[in-house]
C-alpha cells in the first residue's frame, strides 16, 4: 500500500498524522533542484511502505528531516509520536553523520559501524530509502559532491543492501553512482553494448514461448516469465574479469521463469537440459546452496537454438520477492511460514571472516516465527562489544568495549602507541584512560623520545597493545623476539596498456619499501593483465600498497592474496 492509500484508508493514523507534521516542518523549504522538501521526504517513505515496513517506520521515514533541517526538538517528535518513532528519527539522523572519505581499507569498519550506530534495522533501512531518492535526484548537485556521494553509496549503501539480502535496490544503487564514478567506463560501455543486448533480448523473447509450450506439455505452469538484462556497473565488474570481452558474458540477457514451488523448479531444470543441453560447469544451485547473503535460484546456462548461449534462472515467486527486497520481505514471509526450517542452510557458504556480522544478523533473525516478533527483534544488539571510532582523516578503527586511547593509538601503529602522550576526543583533550565510543573521533597526541607507561597495562582492553607496551617496558624480551617468516602476496592487477605502466607500478612497490619477487605481464589488446609476487612485510603495508597502486588511473581492477 502506497502512503496515500494509507492516509486515505486511516485518517487518524500515525503516517497520516506525520504526514501532516512533517509537511508544515517543511513547508517553504526546497531542494537544490527547487523542488519542495517535502516531496522528499515522502518519496522515501513511500519507498520504506513499498518494503512492506511497519507503520512506526513509514511515519518515520516522513519525519527523517525534520529535526537535522528544520529545527524541530526531538523531544517534539517524542510528544507528538512516541518513543518508538521518536528513536528511528534520532537513527537516522545520527547514521547520517557518517561520511566516507575515501580510505578504501576503511570500508567495512564504516560499514559496521553503520550498523552500530543504527541500533535497528530499521534505521539501516529509512537510510537505504533516503539514499535512493537523494541518487534519483543527484543530477542537481556539484560535480565535486555528486562523485563524493556516488562513492560513498556504491561502498557503504549498495553494499550494506547487498547484505541485507536487498539486491534490487543495492543493484539500482551501485547503476545509479556508475556512471558519476566511472563516465567514461559508462560511456564506452553504453555504445559497445547497445547492439548486443538488443540482439540478445530478441533472442530471449523467441525462445519465451518455446520454455512455456515445453512446460505446459508437463503440466507445469509458471507464474511468470521475464528477461533480466544485467545491470551496467555488474555488467562491467564482470568484464574486467572477462578480458573486456563482450562475447563471453553469458547472462548479459537472462531469461527468468518464476514458479509456484522449489518442486516446479527442479522439473522445470530438467526439462530444459533435455530441451537444450547445458554449458559445462555453468550450473549454480543457489537453492540447495544459497548464496552468503541468502540469494536463492538457479541458474543455468544452455547452448539453445542455432546454439546460441543463454542463461536461465529459474526460482520461485519467494525467492523472487526476497531476491528483490532480501530482509524487508523476511517478515512478510515468515507469517505464512511460521516454522524455522525455512532459513536453515541459508548462510552455510558464508565467507566467515567477512561475513560474521550478517551471518548474525541471519541466525538471529531466524529465531523469530512472527512478524510482530521480528519487528521488536530488529535491535542490533551484536555489536555491542565492538566500538568504531574515528581517526581525524576518516579511517574507522575497530576496538572492543571499553577500549581507550592508547588501544586506538597501538591499533593505528605500534610507534604511535610508545610515543602516546595524550588524546583530543571530538575536538577535546581526553584522558588516556578514558572509554571511547563508537563514532568519536579520535586524534593522538605524540612526544618524541616518548616510552610507554607501566600504568598503561591496567587500563588498556587490546592484547596488541598490552604485548607491546610490555615488550616496550622490557626491551630483553623485545630484542629476544623470534623474526616472523618472510611470505609472500599475489598481486593481479587488470590495467589499460599505457607506455611506462609497469614502471610506474613496480616504482610504487619500491617506494613502499616492498620487494618484488616475480613479475608476470600478459599483454591483450587494451588491457593488460598482471601478475606480481612480492615479499610479504604486513598486511596492513599490503594494504597500503594496494590503495596506493589502485589510485593509478590506468589500473582497472586489483586484487591479491597471501601465499
Ligand atoms: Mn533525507
Amino acid at each position: 500500500m502506497t502512503v496515500k492509500e494509507l492516509i486515505k484508508n486511516q485518517s487518524g493514523s500515525l503516517v497520516a498524522k506525520a504526514y501532516e507534521f512533517a509537511k508544515k516542518a517543511h513547508a517553504g523549504q526546497k531542494r537544490e533542484s527547487g523542488a519542495a522538501y517535502f516531496e522528499h521526504a515522502l518519496a522515501v517513505a513511500e519507498n520504506v511502505a513499498s518494503w512492506k515496513l511497519d507503520e512506526s517506520s513509514i511515519a518515520a521515514a516522513l519525519l527523517h528531516d525534520v529535526v537535522e533541517d528544520t529545527g524541530v526538538p526531538l523531544e517534539n517528535i517524542k510528544k507528538e509520536f512516541g518513543e518508538d518513532i521518536a528513536f528511528l528519527v534520532d537513527g537516522v539522523t545520527k547514521v547520517g553523520k557518517i561520511k566516507y572519505r575515501g580510505v578504501e581499507m576503511q570500508v567495512e569498519n564504516l560499514r559496521k559501524m553503520f550498523l552500530a550506530l543504527s541500533l535497528d534495522i530499521r534505521v539501516v533501512i529509512i537510510k537505504l530509502a533516503d539514499r535512493l531518492h537523494n541518487m534519483q535526484t543527484l543530477d542537481n548537485l556539484q560535480q565535486a559532491k555528486q562523485k563524493r556521494i556516488a562513492l560513498e553509496t556504491m561502498e557503504i549503501y549498495a553494499s550494506l543492501a547487498y547484505r541485507l539480502g536487498m539486491q534490487k535496490l543495492s543493484g539500482e544503487l551501485e547503476d545509479l553512482a556508475f556512471p558519476y564514478i566511472y563516465p567514461q567506463e559508462y560511456a564506452w560501455l553504453k555504445k559497445e553494448i547497445k547492439d548486443e543486448y538488443e540482439k540478445r533480448e530478441q533472442f530471449a523473447e523467441k525462445i519465451r514461448p518455446i520454455v512455456l509450450g515445453e512446460l505446459r506439455k508437463n503440466i507445469i505452469k509458471p507464474l511468470f516469465m521475464d528477461s533480466r538484462a544485467k545491470r551496467y556497473s555488474s555488467l562491467y565488474k564482470k568484464l574486467l574479469r572477462y578480458d573486456m570481452d563482450i562475447k563471453k558474458i553469458h547472462d548479459l540477457v537472462a531469461l527468468r521463469i518464476i514458479l509456484n514451488t522449489v518442486e516446479d523448479c527442479y522439473a522445470t531444470l530438467g526439462i530444459i537440459h533435455k530441451l537444450w543441453p547445458p554449458m559445462p560447469g555453468r550450473f549454480k544451485d543457489y537453492i540447495a546452496m544459497p548464496k552468503p547473503n541468502g540469494y536463492r535460484s538457479l541458474h543455468t546456462t544452455v547452448f539453445c537454438l542455432n546454439k546460441t548461449i543463454i542463461e536461465i534462472q529459474i526460482r520461485t515467486l519467494e525467492m523472487h520477492d526476497e531476491d528483490e527486497n532480501g530482509i524487508a520481505a523476511h517478515w512478510a514471509y515468515e507469517q505464512k511460514k511460521g516454522t524455522k526450517q525455512y532459513n536453515e542452510n541459508r548462510t552455510s557458504y558464508a565467507d566467515k571472516r567477512d561475513l560474521t556480522w550478517v551471518h548474525q544478523l541471519r541466525n538471529w533473525q531466524k529465531e523469530y516465527s512472527n512478524p510482530e516478533d521480528f519487528m521488536n527483534s530488529l535491535k542490533i544488539d551484536f555489536f555491542k562489544d565492538r566500538i568504531f571510532a574515528i581517526t581525524p582523516r576518516g579511517e574507522v578503527i575497530d576496538l572492543p568495549y571499553g577500549a581507550t586511547p592508547i588501544d586506538f593509538a597501538y591499533q593505528i601503529h605500534s610507534d604511535i602507541g610508545d610515543s602516546c602522550s595524550g588524546a583530543r576526543v571530538n575536538g577535546r583533550i581526553a584522558s588516556l584512560d578514558y572509554n571511547l565510543h563508537s563514532g568519536d573521533v579520535v586524534e593522538i597526541i605524540t612526544q618524541k623520545n616518548k616510552k610507554p607507561s607501566a600504568s598503561w597495562l591496567t587500563t588498556v582492553k587490546t592484547a596488541a597493545a598490552k604485548s607491546r607496551i610490555k615488550s616496550a617496558l622490557n626491551k630483553k624480551t623485545w630484542s629476544l623476539a623470534a623474526k616472523p617468516e618472510v611470505s609472500h602476496t599475489e598481486f593481479r592487477i587488470v590495467a589499460e596498456d599505457k607506455v611506462g605502466l609497469l614502471k610506474d607500478i613496480t616504482g610504487i612497490f619500491s617506494r613502499s619499501h616492498v620487494n618484488i619477487v616475480s613479475v608476470n605481464s600478459g599483454p591483450n589488446a587494451r588491457f593488460h593483465v598482471l601478475k606480481i609476487v612480492c615479499e610479504t612485510p604486513s598486511k596492513d603495508k599490503i594494504a597500503r600498497l594496494a590503495v596506493k597502486i589502485k589510485s593509478l588511473k590506468e589500473v582497472k581492477e586489483l586484487n591479491y592474496k597471501l601465499r
